[in-house]
């Protein structure tokens, strides 16, 4: 296991971004930057030993700067959305940025964590991103000392680590919204997918769960406790899906198992555990051809996310597990990653 970092560009007020790359024995490559504490690139072996990128992204720092699809980036302070983008926390109501067509708050405001920059420090295997997200910013109460932890092991795993403390309620949320796509190429329509998932929260038109808590196995388009492709009934669900599952209990301590994913040319895949007690799965349904590595435009369904995190617009449903977190608390989040190919 092997840890490098090099400059990767400068922010538009001229500070510094630095892209650490860390390479397991077995083959796994993982690329994050400081600006976002984004995940720039992942690369696993395929059958012949060849290694491969299995994310959606850019080659250089410029379009990060810009608005983009969120690619590899930790979302903050919330993650998904909030809706009408308030909250009424201890008897005081907040408000938040509306970021999505001035209705909803998503993925934590106009300058959300994704464009922060993320001092960094390499311990052992891991590169630990630190952030202090000061009190009332986008509209959020409270001082918040934040971690992101990246690290690799050489058993093909990665684990994303977050950590926060603050010195006022707020709610945090917070996720990695890496874009997957283990074919390499195409779409992930062909992705053989199963999830731990019994339950899932359905939608309304602005994508702010409804507050019921349905069971898959009453609507099969959503039902994915056994393997199947993706693409197998998308077609059924309005926009593609863009939902959060809750993640069935382990019974044990520690992250318990989210998903499987493969795909079938490559033999690429992973497996996901979480401590978190949901995962917005996304199928890339916005995604419009915008143009990120080597050139190649990304459309509909060319990647998808897996996003564990608490449940959106949590702090607006008294019934759904609350995301906030007092003075003396610590959030901690531990999701992990191991790469196969068979
Ligand atoms: C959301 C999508 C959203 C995307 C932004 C996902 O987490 O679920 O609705 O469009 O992030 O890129």
């Amino acid at each position: 296991m092997k840890i490098t970092d090099r400059m990767f560009g400068r922010t538009r007020d001229g500070r510094n971004v630095v892209l650490y790359t860390l390479t397991g024995a077995g083959g796994v490559e993982v690329s994050v930057m400081t600006y976002g504490a984004t995940l720039v690139s992942l690369k696993t072996l395929d059958q012949s030993g060849t290694p491969g990128e299995v994310t959606l992204g850019f080659d250089s720092l410029e379009p990060y700067l810009d608005v983009h699809p969120y690619f590899g980036a930790t979302i903050g302070r919330v993650a998904n959305r909030i809706a009408g983008g308030r909250f009424t926390l201890d008897g005081r109501e907040y408000r938040l940025a509306l970021n999505e067509e001035g209705r909803t708050h998503l993925h934590g405001g106009n300058v959300g964590f994704d464009k922060a920059l993320w001092g960094a420090e390499i311990s052992e295997n891991s590169v630990v991103l630190s952030y202090l997200s000061p009190d009332g910013e986008e509209g959020y109460p409270g001082t918040l000392e934040v971690k992101a932890i990246y690290a690799l092991t050489n058993q093909e795993e990665l684990t994303f680590e977050y950590l926060a403390r603050t010195d006022r309620a707020t709610p945090v949320n917070l996720t990695n919204h890496t874009y997957w796509n283990f074919a390499g190429d195409g779409t992930i329509l062909d992705h053989e997918l199963q999830m731990s998932c019994s339950r899932y929260l359905p939608v309304d038109a602005n994508l702010i769960p409804t507050g019921e808590i349905q069971e898959v196995s009453r609507e099969p388009a959503m039902d994915f406790r056994s393997t199947r492709r993706i693409g197998e009934r998308i077609g059924e669900v309005p926009g593609g899906y863009d939902h959060c599952y809750l993640i069935d209990p382990a019974g044990e301590s520690g992250p318990a198992p989210v998903l499987r994913v493969r795909d079938p040319k490559t033999g690429r895949g992973m497996q996901m555990w979480s401590t978190q007690p949901g995962v917005q799965l996304y199928t890339g349904n916005f995604l419009d051809g915008i143009r990120g590595r080597d050139g190649t435009r990304y459309h509909r369904h060319t990647g998808f996310s897996a996003e564990t995190q608490a449940f959106p617009n949590a702090v607006n449903a008294p019934h759904f597990s609350s995301c906030v977190l007092r003075p003396g608390e610590t959030y901690h989040h531990v999701t992990r990653l191991r790469f196969s190919v068979e």
